[in-house]
């Protein structure tokens, strides 16, 4: 079927780009496989994969969302200046979970945590003047 190949390229490039990218950019590098497919139907898509747990909207400030093709809970840091996004390679705290739960009384089922500041480039200009 058609929608369904469709969405399977869009959840293949989600996954590929490890760059947690927004929809415009997934829909750049979808077009590569199906040329014809339109913004609205990248948008729609990813939505729908987003709802059954297959991507993870990237949480946080900003206009753009951006999507995760891994949905193991990690940690980001978003860049204050180029708003790019990472992955950060630090165990997930579920202690962290644990404690505030016993506390609060909550049902805790995860926590998100993203770190703000300046990638990398943009400490050295790199990308500063875009
Ligand atoms: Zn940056
Ligand atoms: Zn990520």
């Amino acid at each position: 079927m058609r929608n369904t190949r469709q969405r399977e390229a869009i959840l293949r490039v989600v996954r590929r780009m490890s760059c947690h990218p927004t929809a415009d950019e997934v829909y750049a590098e979808v077009r590569k496989e199906i040329p014809c497919i339109s913004l609205g139907t990248v948008y729609r898509n990813l939505k729908v994969l987003a709802d059954t747990g297959e991507v993870a909207p990237v949480g946080g400030g900003g206009t753009l969302h951006r999507y995760d093709g891994c949905t193991d809970n990690h940690y980001h840091f978003r860049c204050d200046l180029c708003g790019r996004v990472l992955d950060i390679e630090e165990p997930v705290d579920t202690g962290l979970d644990r404690r505030v739960a016993a506390q609060t009384g909550l049902a805790i089922r995860c926590h998100a945590l993203e770190f703000h500041g300046l990638c990398k480039e943009c400490q050295t200009g790199e990308r500063g003047a875009e």
